[in-house]
Order: C-alpha cells, then sequence, then structure tokens
C-alpha cells in the first residue's frame, strides 16, 4: 500500500530517480519539475521499501522551513513519526554535529553561535585593537575576507603569507579574531561547517562510525553548495555509496556567497559510478511562463543546458507594466492583488519578488494603506531585533560567562553607569591577559584600575548574572526568560518608553517568552536521547539559526514579500516582480562581468519560475532609490522575453470625483474627460492614446502612448490635450 502511495502521482522519470538502486544519484532539472518532491519520495521509498533504518539518513535542505515541510510531508506519507531522521540546514548539521562532539572538536560545551551582525562588531573590534584605522580597513570587507575564507575550507594557519600588503593585513585580522574566537567559545556561521568537517577529517574513528550510519545522504539545492560544503559531503560518504543530490545549475544564484556552480558538475567525477537523472516536465506554471523563463536563461552561454516542458496551456500573457515611478508601481500592485482577492484568491497566493531589500519600503507603505495583511519573508527577523537581542544577551551570558559580544551588550544595558571609559580598560586588560571581558571584569573589581563607581556598577552586573543563574536553575524556560526580562530590568526600560515603538518592544519581549515556549522550532534543535542538549543551550542555538524564515504565522494568509533570493525553492499562483530595470535588476554592480551577469540571468529565471498562473512584470521611468533620483531603462531580461508572450497592461485606476463620471476618467484643462482608451492630440507629439490616468486638480497626470513620440507621461494642466 505505502508503496503505491510514493509512487502515485510520479511521471517515469521522477520514479525512476525515487526507485533507484542504492549509489550516487545526481537529478538535474529545471525548475518546477519536481526535484524538491523527488528528493522527499526517495527519503519515504528507503524506509518503506529498502528498510532503511530513520537512523541512517542524512537530508540537506536549503533553509529550516523547508526542512520542517519535508519531514511533515514524509511523516504523512507513512504514517509513522521519523524522529531520528536527520534533516536540516548545512549549518543546522553541523551545529548539531559539534554539539554531540565538543569535545573533539575542542570547543568549550556550551560554545555560541555568533551571528552576522555580532561577527561584524567583533570584527571591528579586533580591527581597532591591532591599532588600525577602521576607515581604511572597513569592518565588512575584513569580515568578508574571513568568511571567504572560511568557505574555501582555511583556517589562518593554512592561509600562506602573501607578498600582497593588504592580504597580510586582513590576515592578521582574521588571525586575531579566530584567536578571540577560541578563547571565548565562539563559533560562526563558517566556523560551523568547517569544524564540523575538520571533525570528522581529522578524526578517523569519528569518521567511521558516521561512515556507517549516515547510508543514505541526500542533498536539496545542490547547485548552491559552497566548497566546504562540498568537501564535507565527499568526506562524509567516502565518495560513493548511497548520495542523492538534486539541483539545477540555472538556478545556482549565490556565486556571490562561495557558491560553486561547478559542484553539480563535479559530482559526476567525484562519485564513480555517477547517474544521472533527468526531468524535463515542469508542473508548476503555465506555458506561458515556462516559455518565457527558458527564452530568458538560454541568454547564458554557461549551462549544461535542458529542455523543460509542460502540458499546461499557454495560460494568461506574462503582463509588463510600465510604471511612472515606485509609487505607481506599487499601486498597480496593490491594485493587481485586489482584483485577485475580490475573485476570491488568497493573499497567501501572491508572491512580490524584488531584487533589493530597499524596495520593499514603499511596497510596504502601500499595501498597509489598503489595508492588506503582508509580510517580509527574510526582513529583519525576530531574533535580530534590537530589544530581543538585547534579552538574548542575558541568556547567553547565562550559558557561557565568557561570550564577548553578549558581555558588551548587556552590561551597560539598561544603563548602569558603565560607560565607555570603563568599557576601554576593560578591553585592554582583557586584550592584554588574552582573558575574556567577564573575566577581566572579575579581576578589576576592586583593583583601583577603574573608577570606584563604575567598580560598583561593574560588581552589581557580575552578581546579577551570577544570581540569576543560581536562582534559575529549577525554572522551565519560559520561566527563566521571564525572570531575566524582570531582573535585568529590560522590561521596565522599555516599559518607560511611552510611545507606540516602546509598546511594541514590550510585546516583543513578552513574544519572547513565548517562542521559549514553544518547543525546539527549528529541526535541528530538536533534542532526542542520543543528545541530551539542555534547554536555553537549544534555544540560544535555535535563535541564531533560525534564517528569518518566519515564526509560524508567518504563513497565515498574508501577501508574502522577498528578495528573489530567498524565493528560491517556493512557488506561488500570482508572482510580481518589481524593479525589472537595468541598474537594479540585473545589479549595477554586476552588469559588467559576464559571470555576474549569468548569475542575475539566473536570478530572473529563478524569479519567473516561481510563478504558477500569473507573472506581473514592471519597471518604473523613474526611481528614487538609496537617495537618489534615477530614470532606469527596462532591463534586458525583459527584452529576452518573446513578445508574443507579453501584454502592456495599465492600472485600474479609479479616480473619483465629486461629480459622477466615467471611471477612470480624469479631467482636462479643457473640462473635458479623459480615460484610458481615448484619443487625444498634443500640439508636439501628434496623436496619441491615453494609457493610464491618475490623480486630481493641479496633480492629475496621464500616461499617453503618442504614434511617434512613444508613452509619455503628462500633467494634465500643462499638457493641453485635445480629445479626438
Ligand atoms: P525548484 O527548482 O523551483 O526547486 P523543484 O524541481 O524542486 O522546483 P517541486 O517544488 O518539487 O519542483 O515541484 C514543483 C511543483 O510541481 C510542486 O507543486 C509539486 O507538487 C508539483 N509536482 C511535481 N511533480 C509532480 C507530478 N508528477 N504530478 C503532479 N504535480 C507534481
Ligand atoms: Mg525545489
Amino acid at each position: 500500500m505505502e508503496i503505491s502511495h510514493i509512487l502515485e502521482s510520479l511521471n517515469p522519470a521522477q520514479r525512476e530517480a525515487v526507485t533507484a538502486p542504492l549509489g550516487p544519484l545526481r537529478v538535474l532539472a529545471g525548475a518546477g519539475s519536481g526535484k524538491t518532491r523527488v528528493l522527499a519520495q526517495r527519503i519515504a521509498w528507503l524506509l518503506a521499501v529498502e528498510n532503511a533504518s530513520p537512523w541512517s539518513i542524512l537530508a540537506v535542505t536549503f533553509t529550516n522551513k523547508a526542512a520542517a515541510e519535508m519531514r511533515g510531508r514524509i511523516e504523512a506519507l507513512l504514517d509513522i513519526p521519523i524522529r531520528k531522521l536527520w534533516i536540516g540546514t548545512f549549518h543546522g548539521i553541523a551545529h548539531r554535529l559539534l554539539r554531540l562532539h565538543w569535545q573533539e572538536a575542542k570547543l568549550p560545551q556550551g560554545f555560541q553561535i555568533l551571528d552576522a551582525d555580532d561577527q561584524q562588531r567583533l570584527v571591528k573590534r579586533m580591527i581597532r585593537d591591532l591599532n588600525l584605522d577602521d576607515k581604511k580597513w572597513p569592518p565588512p570587507q575584513a569580515t568578508w575576507f574571513i568568511n571567504a575564507r572560511k568557505d574555501e575550507g582555511l583556517h589562518p594557519h593554512q592561509i600562506h603569507a602573501q607578498d600582497d600588503p593588504a592580504q597580510r593585513q586582513l590576515l592578521r585580522i582574521y588571525q586575531s579574531y579566530q584567536e578571540h574566537c577560541e578563547r571565548t567559545g565562539l563559533v560562526d556561521f563558517g566556523e560551523l561547517l568547517l569544524r564540523s568537517y575538520e571533525l570528522l577529517r581529522d578524526d578517523p574513528t569519528l569518521l567511521r562510525h558516521y561512515r556507517e550510519r549516515f547510508l543514505h545522504v541526500l542533498v536539496d539545492e545542490f547547485q548552491d553548495t559552497n566548497t566546504i560544503q562540498y568537501n564535507w559531503v565527499r568526506l562524509l560518504t567516502g565518495g560513493q555509496g548511497d548520495v542523492f543530490i538534486v539541483g539545477d545549475d540555472d538556478q545556482s544564484i549565490y556565486g556571490w556567497r562561495g557558491a560553486r556552480i561547478e559542484n553539480i558538475h563535479r559530482f559526476s567525477e567525484d562519485f564513480p559510478g555517477a547517474r544521472t537523472v533527468r526531468l524535463e516536465q515542469n508542473y508548476r506554471s503555465t506555458g506561458a511562463i515556462l516559455e518565457a523563463a527558458n527564452a530568458v536563461i538560454a541568454n547564458n552561454l554557461e549551462r549544461l543546458g535542458k529542455t523543460l516542458w509542460t502540458e499546461d496551456s499557454a495560460g494568461d500573457p506574462i503582463a509588463v507594466y510600465a510604471a511612472f515611478n515606485e509609487y505607481d508601481e506599487a499601486r498597480f500592485v496593490m491594485e493587481r492583488i485586489r482584483h485577485w482577492l475580490e475573485q476570491g484568491g488568497k493573499r497567501s497566493e501572491v508572491g512580490i519578488l524584488y531584487r533589493s531589500n530597499a524596495q520593499s519600503r514603499v511596497l510596504e507603505e502601500t499595501l498597509l494603506g489598503a489595508r492588506i495583511p503582508y509580510r517580509v519573508y527574510g526582513g529583519l527577523r525576530f531574533f535580530e531585533r534590537a530589544e530581543i537581542k538585547d534579552a538574548l544577551a542575558y541568556l547567553r551570558l547565562l550559558a557561557n560567562r565568557d561570550d564577548d559580544p553578549s558581555f558588551e551588550r548587556a552590561v551597560n544595558m539598561p544603563p548602569r553607569g558603565i560607560g565607555e571609559r570603563t568599557l576601554e580598560s576593560l578591553r585592554i586588560l582583557a586584550r592584554e591577559s588574552k582573558l575574556s571581558l567577564w573575566r577581566a571584569a572579575q579581576g578589576v573589581i576592586g583593583s583601583g584600575h577603574i573608577a570606584a563607581r563604575a567598580g560598583l556598577a561593574l560588581h552589581g552586573f557580575l552578581t546579577l548574572i551570577d544570581t540569576l543563574e543560581r536562582d534559575t536553575k529549577e525554572l522551565s524556560l519560559p520561566a527563566l526568560v521571564d525572570e531575566v526580562l524582570k531582573r535585568s530590568g529590560l522590561l521596565d526600560l522599555y516599559g518607560k518608553e511611552k510611545s507606540d515603538k516602546g509598546e511594541m518592544r514590550v510585546e516583543n519581549l513578552q513574544e519572547l517568552v513565548n517562542a521559549a515556549a514553544t518547543p525546539a522550532a527549528a529541526p535541528v534543535a530538536q533534542a532526542d536521547e542520543e543528545e541530551p542538549m539542555n534547554e536555553l543551550a537549544a534555544f540560544l542555538a535555535h535563535a541564531a539559526l533560525e534564517a528569518g524564515e518566519g515564526q509560524a504565522s508567518a504563513w497565515e494568509d498574508c501577501v508574502q514579500l522577498m528578495t528573489l533570493h530567498s524565493a528560491k525553492g517556493l512557488e506561488f499562483p500570482m508572482v510580481f516582480i518589481v524593479g525589472v530595470e537595468e541598474g537594479l535588476f540585473p545589479h549595477q554592480q554586476s552588469m559588467r562581468e559576464p559571470k555576474r551577469l549569468e548569475e542575475e540571468r539566473r536570478l530572473a529565471y529563478v524569479g519567473i519560475t516561481r510563478a504558477r498562473r500569473q507573472l506581473f512584470l514592471s519597471h518604473a521611468e523613474k526611481r528614487r532609490l538609496h537617495g537618489r533620483e534615477i530614470y532606469p531603462k527596462p532591463s534586458r531580461f525583459l527584452a529576452e522575453i518573446p513578445v508574443k508572450l507579453t501584454r502592456d497592461v495599465r492600472t485600474r485606476t479609479t479616480v473619483h470625483f465629486t461629480q459622477p463620471r466615467r471611471p477612470g476618467s480624469v479631467e482636462s484643462e479643457a473640462g473635458v474627460a479623459l480615460y484610458p482608451g481615448q484619443r487625444v492630440r498634443h500640439r508636439s507629439f501628434g496623436e496619441g492614446i491615453v494609457q493610464t490616468v491618475e490623480g486630481q486638480g493641479a496633480h492629475a497626470r496621464v500616461q499617453v502612448r503618442f504614434a511617434k513620440a512613444g508613452a509619455k507621461w503628462l500633467i494634465l494642466s500643462y499638457a493641453n490635450l485635445e480629445p479626438i
């Protein structure tokens, strides 16, 4: 029964992949062809037919959300809980390994994850400690250097000092940063991967154990693995065995973060005997959407090349909207969503995608004004909010006193009279005696090194943390969080802020108590009998690893806003891609380098193929971006879509007048109503057709497509248009 269950609704190629004999296998296929689905069914197949133990399966997904969905899907298929199966992101799995084997990995038991924000702050401190000017050595660049080396698998001692003085300096920063992290038990995202790789590489017994255990390794979105992830998979599997990877070289979009598209090509060489299955039928999109995606990606030269077809009809043409500016664009999006909702569509079926985070603000404003609930996916996530990070700093200090970034954050928050001068003395002392700030503070109290008042305040802080730990030993996690919020003074501090913001912060802090009550939301943090991770540690790991994929409520019935990058793997019946303009998409910085331009084009392919039924592409004639007014050209990607697949659209604006008029009309100078579709004459531009009308009175504007002069936006009161 289960077998037919697993195989039904799979096409022959998909079935071939799901039922393939054990051994290395690569599924190489375009967007929406069922790769992720096949990977989930394969796991079900292994369990139900190959009699694999859940214990022997390791599955890697690109996001925690995908991991949770996959787990749910397999459980539904087999109707059994599969707790022992390891499924998570590379980072989540690496973290789990390090937790289990902290000693072998030479980490303190309570090691903490350093998120991107704290990492950069720490790098900045290291730059200053080295007496370097952080204008000349900007922390973001140094952080980038460090992360890039880690992604390649290199710790400082493995990098040869180069002749280039700048490289040598960056290496010094990396060195002192790394030493600091080692000393204080902090592990950044790159280190999670690198450490867990080294853990297996340097410990033959452990490696043998895991090779014997994980007989089935499956990886989704393989085209976006970086060097260390690839090497980790190779090491763990020994380049053989049942390794099942799926990917699409046309969707590799993280090259700028170290992903290596060639990994998916190399697979067949590094895993001898590997089979390749290609899926060619797309189940997601209409014919027009698929053809547009195929046409765009065909402009890339470096491809393996695939064909992708659908049984679906052509469907609606792809709608292209030329907006006046970003507000007009947002209004257009909003109107179309309204229309969708009027027709019975759901909000959660709508995805709005953009290239750059900064684009979301105007869209948000407009949706807010229209009272359409929305959610920004991957925006400033809950755990990154200032007040939440304040509270987490206390919790992290409870778990690990040597966590310097948390010490710095908590020590004078709320203000306790521990100023920058005191902190600076602490930093110097910590550096000179190679101690954490906490230990330095212990030593400095009463030593005369700092002012008596500051010493007293510092003493108060250390006592607060120590007594908090002592008094909360027996408490459940939510009760502990609650206690920390109260006794730290954070609740009082924000409660006193008599503004909406203060109120929101208090609510967020209370939400943290709720979050702590939800058993380890991240699948990787799930404790099971082999892994007695303490509750607080599991919660803190979750806070650091949860990649902005939102809480459970994120997928309530809301319109979804996100960058094109975070849309990978998802699908929506209705998709808007906004700002399809040269300089924005493709991005300014990628336009001149062919390789980067190809990555932008793959991003366009990813974006287009998220749409199931309806796709809207918009560009603005004028846009304010990063504080500048620009007049961008429509993107080259638009021109790459065959004209026959597209349709120019106008807004459905209804301009309201005190006197009833034809809907969508606006009054011209001569007192004549203009409406979309109206023929008009202009003194210099000649004859044309009104496309869009908006605003009223002195602000009324019309867009007219002139036979000779093309489309123009005109202010009605100046244009002297004559209806004909
Ligand atoms: P992406 O490259 O975007 O990650 P994918 O190849 O992983 O896409 P899936 O997300 O697995 O594709 O599948 C795309 C859609 O097609 C899903 O809604 C899935 O349920 C559906 N689908 C896949 N295979 C079939 C099939 N054989 N019959 C019906 N629907 C299918
Ligand atoms: Mg997928």
